[in-house]
């Protein structure tokens, strides 16, 4: 088969590889389409994690499936499906309490495994176990499906922040992440949504932000508490990569208000500087966020299914694998929110 196998930090090399044998317990997947995530983009710079020189990138992937290996009930040939990348072990502290998305020995497709930039991914038994592959609900199209994934990790992000009724909340990052947060917001009542970015502004508006805010040129902190009459927001999420956002939030929350740091920044430039006085004198609360648990990735088919998310919005450009590289100068450049990489299967 063909795959786009990343050899080395910004290099992409499109080639054949043999075919995944379909694994006991396993299945193969055909690739209908594959996002490129921003964790992607990251790591073609950087290189993967835990010192993985080379692999099969990719891990927002559709596909229907294709070989179904012995002792599998849940799947038959030809099923559409969805894929999440994160593979917990099941036996760690974190796993046992169910916080499998901090699992110790936390493992993904595309990095630990190969991922979705190629014809056809085999899925071992142990990702069907303890990863996240799941059926596509009916009338949900495989391109549309392919945001299940990202949204995902949004949806558990507002879930732990416990976006409500009523909120005001802010978003810093205008990226395909940060148009999910609005839509999501919204899905759970927040009555003010407001986003600030610096790359996207003209795309944003599609989403119905109630206040956009041009990060570059504006104090973002200043303008939601004119917007707030002074009180500031419930909940600030910096989505975005630079920790630089992370003060700002800071500042743009109300008494008792909530940061939540969604986004990862680089590796090489992790800290940040935030007014302790500020959280302290305010009460406020400073959380992380990552990942989901496998109920979370349902959740998220099922909300693009009945179109409290509008894939269709966010799909701004579709490449082929040799499109590859193109595709993630567009992903990381102004002009696009999320990329698709779909196979030009022969
Ligand atoms: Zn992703
Ligand atoms: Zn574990």
């Amino acid at each position: 088969m063909r795959a786009a196998v990343f050899e080395a930090p910004e290099r992409i090399v499109v080639q054949d590889v043999p075919d995944p044998v379909c694994p006991d317990g396993g299945i193969v997947i055909k690739v209908h389409a594959c996002g490129i995530c921003g964790s992607d983009v990251r790591n073609y710079h950087t290189g993967l994690k835990d010192g993985i020189k080379s692999q099969i990138m990719g891990h927002e992937f559709t596909g229907t499936v294709a070989e179904v290996g012995r002792g599998v009930t849940r799947f038959r040939v030809g099923d559409p499906v969805a894929a999440a990348p994160d593979v917990s072990c099941g036996t760690c502290y974190y796993c046992r309490r169910g916080y499998v998305n901090l699992c110790d020995n936390h493992r993904m497709l595309g990095t630990h495994w190969p991922g979705g930039f190629a014809e056809y991914v085999g899925i071992e038994s142990i990702v069907m176990q303890h990863g996240m592959i799941h059926a596509v609900p009916d009338g949900l199209s495989l391109d549309d499906a392919a945001l299940s994934e990202p949204a995902s990790s949004v949806i558990a992000c507002q879930t732990d922040a416990n976006v409500s009724m009523g909120d005001t909340v802010l978003i810093i990052g205008d990226g395909p992440i940060g148009c999910l947060q609005i839509q999501i917001a919204r899905a759970r009542g927040a009555s003010r949504v407001i986003i600030a970015g610096k790359h996207r502004l003209s795309i944003v508006p599609r989403f119905s932000p109630d206040l956009i805010i041009d990060g570059a040129s504006e104090d973002i902190a200043k303008v939601v508490r004119e917007y707030t009459d002074g009180l500031g927001a419930d909940v600030a999420i910096c989505a975005n990569r630079r920790a630089s956002s992370q003060q700002p939030a800071v500042d743009a929350v109300r008494k008792r208000g909530k940061v939540v740091l969604f986004g990862g920044v680089s590796r090489h430039e992790p800290m940040t500087t935030l007014n302790s006085n500020t959280i302290h004198y305010n009460e406020i609360t400073v959380m992380g966020s990552f990942s989901y648990r496998a109920h979370v990735h349902e959740e998220a088919l099922r909300a693009l299914a009945d179109g409290r998310i509008t894939a269709p919005a966010y799909i701004t450009r579709t490449v082929d694998l040799d499109g590859i590289t193109a595709g993630f100068e567009a992903a990381e450049a102004g002009d696009a929110l999320k990329v698709l990489v779909k196979p030009d299967t022969r």
